[in-house]
């Protein structure tokens, strides 16, 4: 089957006319406010009678790195332009509409005819040719990309990284940002015994046994190493460790800051202060070139240049999974229909590796595993206003208030249990132990004042209080937690649960709904422990390397939560070292 893949936020070029006839304002400054994806957003509009002169963001409250080109690409064009008709920033449309809302109603303020600056004219953009050389080009502009582009740059490269999106990050940039690794110095203090054999056993196992043994290898033993290598570039990691949803096991590292903003922004410090890493973001590669079988560039579209890009040593595809592409993940697995919400960003289409099949006969294994995660936020399938701390310290219950699953078990495992349950939905419930204060933070930087305070959590000073917010049989829920409480003492546990630590005991108690979301894409173009991609005899593709979630093979039927950050880490890494030494 052949998929056309269309990104629609992509391919929504700028249709705008530079001579559309503004209006007739009222000379002044105004403000206009609106929400964004997180809070109001306000804009401040200055004006003369014909046109509008500047268009300023005064106040925000939206998530740093993820909502910047929105927040300056949409007032610096709708001055260029004259016109509210821009485009919004795809990965960022909350805020683009919130930042086009505000300014829009500064412009009815100013008595601006709204009819005409809303007009999305078209203007004949036509795109320069141009042709870019280095001797690595990065395909992708997330964790694993931006990983192989360090390392490439590190081991002598120049490197040139093509991002389809308007900024740098990917999935990865949203991410919950859990990264295992067997780390003697942060597990002992805490008394935990592991060893890369177990994460090893863990990682293979967690699989279903489909993994395969020389990359799992290769993956265990470097993580640590993953560690220590981001620390030098300048990331910090808590001292904390867990265990993340699915984990199996508490080796899961928080970064210091907040969802994958350490990984990138750490990537992005390293290029901007070192000379010979050049990143084209809103560039969509559409083809790789080959000569005599080896690749040797490829093709790309940007918005304003038609690129052909050449690597003298390699090229690296670091292009992520296929969980935003419904008609794709239904062809794998037709119960993945699009009322299933995704956590994944909308770049996360998977045309690149078709292209590597088609155009380099690149092997692709394993496209029908994939991951789902029973932890979506209700109303937009992402992890945001997830209030679990460690696996060991919350439940989940049911509509009716109860159990229903081992909550240490397998993504997949909980999933499927949580497809069982009324309207597929659930509650995770955690108590003080979790928020010792208001002010506690998830991994999203979101206080649970806050979020309780906007609805999306729910606090009692009594388990039955709570389970009437939730709209639960108070006598029910408390019955579940009283003999969670008991597993708890006797570490025996009806559900077969065997990861725990505190009772749910400790005043308030919280809940917060989710959902079943699609989470990762397991499957990918075949590579092996030095990345090279591999075709269906199992040679290396000369030129040809891959890293990150575009890959398959490292998981089997299962990803380990808290394993995606370190595989991109560890591979994106080898991957840039083998491109740059491939002369
Ligand atoms: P990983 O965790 O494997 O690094 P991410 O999702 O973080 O995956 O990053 C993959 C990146 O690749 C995303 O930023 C995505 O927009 C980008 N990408 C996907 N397809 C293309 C393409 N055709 N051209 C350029 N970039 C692409």
């Amino acid at each position: 089957m052949k998929f056309k893949m269309i990104d629609k936020l992509i391919l929504s070029t700028l249709i705008i006319s530079k001579f559309a006839v503004a209006s007739n304002f009222k000379p002044g400054t105004y403000i206009g406010s609106a929400p964004g994806y997180k809070d109001n957003i306000q804009v401040e509009v200055k004006v003369n009678s014909k046109k509008i002169e500047s268009v300023k963001i005064v106040k925000h409250d939206e998530s740093p790195l993820i909502s910047d080109v929105a927040l300056q690409r949409i007032p610096a064009e709708v001055v260029e332009y004259q016109s509210l008709g821009v485009d919004e920033v795809a990965g960022a449309t909350a805020t683009s509409k919130g930042v086009i809302a505000a300014i829009t109603r500064a412009l009815r303020a100013a008595g601006g005819d709204l009819n005409t600056l809303r007009k999305k004219v078209v203007t004949n953009t036509v795109k320069e040719n141009r042709e870019y050389n280095a001797d690595v080009i990065v395909v992708g502009g997330g964790g694993a990309g931006l990983a192989a582009a360090v390392s490439a740059h590190q081991n002598g490269a120049t490197v040139l990284v093509l991002e389809k999106m308007p900024r740098v990050g990917g999935n990865t940039l949203i991410a919950g940002s859990a990264y295992n690794a067997v780390d003697p110095k942060r597990q002992k203090p805490l008394g935990i015994e592991d060893s890369v054999d177990l994460h090893y056993k863990h990682t293979f196992e967690g699989g279903d046994k489909l993994g395969k043994p020389v990359l799992i290898k290769t993956f265990v033993e470097n993580s640590y190493p993953g560690i220590e290598w981001l620390e030098s570039l300048g990331m910090g990691f808590k001292d904390e460790i867990f265990t993340v949803l699915g984990a199996l096991y508490p080796r899961s590292h928080k970064p210091e800051k907040p969802l994958g903003t350490g990984f990138i922004g750490t990537y992005e410090d390293y290029i901007s202060k070192n000379k010979g890493i050049t990143v084209l973001t809103d560039t969509k590669v559409e083809d790789l070139i080959l000569e005599n079988g080896r690749v040797v560039g490829v093709k790309a579209l940007g918005r304003k240049e038609n690129i052909v890009a050449k690597a003298k040593n390699g090229v690296v595809i670091a292009t992520g999974g296929f969980g935003a592409n419904v008609e794709l993940r239904q062809h794998y697995n037709s119960k993945l229909t699009k009322d299933i919400p995704t956590t994944n960003h909308p770049g996360a289409t998977g045309e690149v590796m078709f292209m590597a099949a088609e155009k380099a006969a690149a092997n692709l294994v394993g496209l029908q595993y994939i991951q789902l995660l029973p932890m979506g936020d209700p109303i937009n399938g992402s992890l945001s206003g997830n209030i679990e701390g460690s696996v060991e310290d919350r439940i989940f219950v049911n509509k009716s208030g109860k159990r229903f699953v081992a909550e240490d078990e397998r993504r997949d495992v909980m999933t499927n249990a949580l497809f069982e349950q009324e309207d597929a939905y659930m509650w995770t419930i955690v108590d003080a132990h979790t928020y010792p204060t208001e002010q506690g933070k998830n991994n999203f930087n979101e206080t649970i004042e806050d979020l309780v305070k906007k609805g999306r959590a729910f606090k009692g000073e009594t388990v039955e209080e709570l389970a009437t917010k939730i709209k639960v049989d108070p006598v029910v829920l408390k019955d579940t937690i009283d003999k969670f409480n008991v597993a708890v003492e006797n570490k025996t546990d009806e559900f077969g649960r065997k990861l725990f630590a505190n009772k749910l005991d400790k005043a308030p108690f919280y809940a917060g709904p989710r959902v079943p979301t699609v989470h990762h894409t397991m499957g990918g173009v075949e590579i092996n422990e030095k990345t090279q991609v591999l075709d269906k005899a199992g040679n290396p593709i000369p030129g040809l390397f891959a890293a990150g979630e575009v890959t398959g093979g490292l998981h089997g039927s299962n990803r380990l939560g808290g394993n995606a950050l370190a595989e991109i880490t560890v591979f994106g890494k080898i991957a840039g070292e083998e491109a740059a030494k491939n002369k």
